[in-house]
């Protein structure tokens, strides 16, 4: 008798244990979901098919994956369906990149290109868009930003890519300040392996500039922005005037024919700005006329600032030579005394410890991002052939 009553008590427990878990399973499921709707409906882009997630769902800034392999299978399983929005990280020539979440509980964060197909075909730039999305499924450096993979829509075009949360090198030169020569050796290395890699193919980049260099989350610089890059046929030149007016190299201005050795000029100009806070050839209140004519003039009878070091001068010296064929190439750009003592293995391994490390505290935090909450894409009108210039994406 004793033990019916006792084993009916013990079933009693267990109903109670099972029914107050489920419930318990089934109302944080609920909140989520109703979390995720109440997000969707104050923030959601109805410009494209993606919706916003909670912030605080994400605490994590170390990288998701342990390997390459495991990204990319993780990557192959990835829908566009997916991907929510998280917030946006900046705005460039071809349209937003936003910080996204592959599903709404998930750490990992992506940085995503969205691309509106209509503005493309209206400025006439498709075929640069396909451009970018070619020569980046081609790069595989550590120091070159990741494209992971495209989607496309009928309206929007879509490139799914490693995020470099440490924000761009532009803003540790913000307002006229310079860096250490330490700090500048170590991005410029960074810069110098990018095109070490990118050269190597017969790719140029032509738009080097502080704001294509993000620095990721360990303070790592990377580079990005190949929307006027270009693959050289084998000792072929390319002529197309292109580039930032500061850092744009006298053989394009010119049109005598450019390659790989434009990017060193500018890496050059840069290696200048980083070290002086000031531009190299750009005259102040100028409609351009007078840069590009102190571009033309060249390096030369230029007096370096005494806060340049010899070295550090010679070296600027020999990537801005006027004479493109007389410039360090990327793969030399070690061997220069300025790179004396230089660990270049420790760089490429990643365990050297960068100048400056951002704050950076888990993999939604944008703080290093100027870029206001959101901004709604711009009302394209509807263009018929904007649907089918882009079978490969
Ligand atoms: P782009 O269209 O490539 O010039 O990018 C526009 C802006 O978006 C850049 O200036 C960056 O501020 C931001 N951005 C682009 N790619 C990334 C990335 N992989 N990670 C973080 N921010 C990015």
């Amino acid at each position: 008798m004793k033990s019916k009553s006792m084993r009916f008590r013990w079933f009693s427990n267990l109903k109670k244990w099972v029914v107050n878990n489920l419930c318990c399973v089934v109302k944080k499921k609920n909140i989520k979901r109703h979390r995720c709707k109440d997000l969707e409906s104050s923030v959601v882009d109805k410009s494209c098919d993606l919706t916003a997630i909670d912030l605080s769902t994400i605490t994590s800034a170390d990288p998701p994956f342990s390997s390459h392999a495991d990204l990319e299978t993780e990557m192959s399983k990835v829908k566009l369906d997916d991907l929510n929005i998280v917030t946006p990280l900046g705005f460039g020539g071809f349209g937003r990149v936003m910080l996204v979440q592959v599903n709404c509980y998930s750490k990992e964060t992506y940085a995503l290109k969205i691309i509106n197909k209509n503005h493309i075909v209206a400025i006439g730039e498709q075929a640069r868009v396909l451009n970018e999305r070619d020569i980046m499924t081609k790069m595989r450096s550590d120091f070159i930003v990741r494209l992971h993979k495209t989607f496309k829509d009928d309206d929007h075009l879509y490139m799914l890519m490693e995020p470099c949360l440490g924000g761009e090198l532009f803003t540790l030169l913000s307002e006229g300040k310079n860096l250490s020569h330490t700090a500048a050796k170590f991005y410029t290395a960074c810069i110098a392996e990018a095109f070490s890699f990118m050269h190597s193919k017969g790719i140029v980049h032509r738009d080097l500039k502080p704001e294509n260099v993000l620095l990721d989350s360990k303070g790592y610089a990377k580079l990005i922005d190949f929307g006027m890059a270009k693959k050289l046929k084998r000792g072929k030149k390319t002529r197309t005037i292109c580039g930032s007016p500061n850092y744009i190299a006298p053989e394009i201005i010119l049109k005598e024919g450019h390659g790989t050795a434009a990017d060193i000029w500018s890496l050059g100009v840069l290696v200048f700005a980083m070290l002086t806070g000031r531009s190299l050839f750009k005259v102040k209140q100028d409609n351009g006329m007078h840069t590009r004519n102190n571009i033309l003039k060249g390096i030369n009878d230029f007096v370096f600032p005494n806060e340049i070091q010899e070295i550090a001068e010679d070296f600027i010296r020999r990537l801005c030579r006027n004479d493109p064929d007389e410039r360090l190439t990327a793969q030399k750009i070690s061997k220069h005394g300025w790179f004396n003592e230089f660990r270049w293995e420790d760089l490429r391994d990643r365990t050297m410890e960068p100048p400056f490390i951002p704050k950076v505290e888990s993999s939604a935090d944008t703080r290093n991002f100027a870029c206001e909450r959101y901004r709604k894409e711009a009302d394209y009108p509807r263009i018929d052939d904007a649907i089918s210039w882009d079978p490969d994406f």
